[in-house]
């Protein structure tokens, strides 16, 4: 029996994607050896007001040319596919049916999520499907225990880049090269993103 893919779901807004983004997935996939990482953008509320500011399509490619060339990631549409924001456990279900029956999956959440993951929609259920990987950039609070079932926690560099602080400062029409990658920043600027 050929052993089972080992597959990272790491799900955003993506809005823009950035090297933070990056470099927290290589982590992990390097960390846990993944064999593919799964970029999961998420849908759009029907109403603009506190949703994305870049719509779907656009935040779809923005994923695309980030993670060109790294031949473990892919993207994958399927929340976006349906407007307003998707439950974690519908979208590992659909997984499971559409082809990733047979893997071992591991959700990545940060460490502040890990922590309200109880509230979660049928989160018992949830953690029967899937494996947590937990990332914590060091000095933050609140790392799972190792050894933990189904929980691997995953220390990654502290990047300290964020979507809110890229919108900011288009906003401001400050600079935003290098936070983002190349074809990404070339789409922010196309399209007039965030200003
Ligand atoms: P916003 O500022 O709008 O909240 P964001 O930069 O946090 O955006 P999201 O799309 O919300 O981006 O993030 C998707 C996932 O990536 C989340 O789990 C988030 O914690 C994680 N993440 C975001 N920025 C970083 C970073 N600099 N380092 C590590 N993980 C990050
Ligand atoms: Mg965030």
């Amino acid at each position: 029996m050929t052993p089972k893919r080992r597959v990272g779901l790491f799900g955003g807004t993506f809005d823009p994607p950035h090297l933070g983004h990056l470099i927290a997935a290589e982590t992990v996939c390097e960390t846990l050896g993944l064999d593919e990482v799964l970029w999961i953008p998420a849908g759009s509320p029907p109403h603009r007001a506190a949703g994305p500011c870049a719509s779907a399509p656009v935040r779809l490619r923005m994923v695309a040319t980030a993670i060109q060339g790294n031949p473990a990631f892919r993207i994958w549409a399927g929340e976006t596919e349906r407007e307003g924001p998707s439950y974690t456990i519908d979208t590992v279900r659909t997984l499971r049916a559409q082809g990733y029956a047979e893997d071992s999956l591991s959700l990545i959440v940060g460490a502040d999520q890990f922590q309200v993951f109880s509230t979660w929609k049928e989160h018992g259920t949830l953690r029967e499907l899937v494996r947590l990987a937990v990332v914590s950039r060091d000095g933050e609070g609140g790392p799972p225990e190792a050894g933990e079932a189904g929980i691997d926690p995953v220390p990654i560099p502290r990047i300290d880049i964020s979507s809110s602080d890229i919108r900011r400062r288009r906003r401001e029409r400050r600079s935003i090269r290098y936070l983002v990658p190349e074809g990404v920043h070339r789409i922010v600027e196309d399209e007039d993103l965030y200003v």
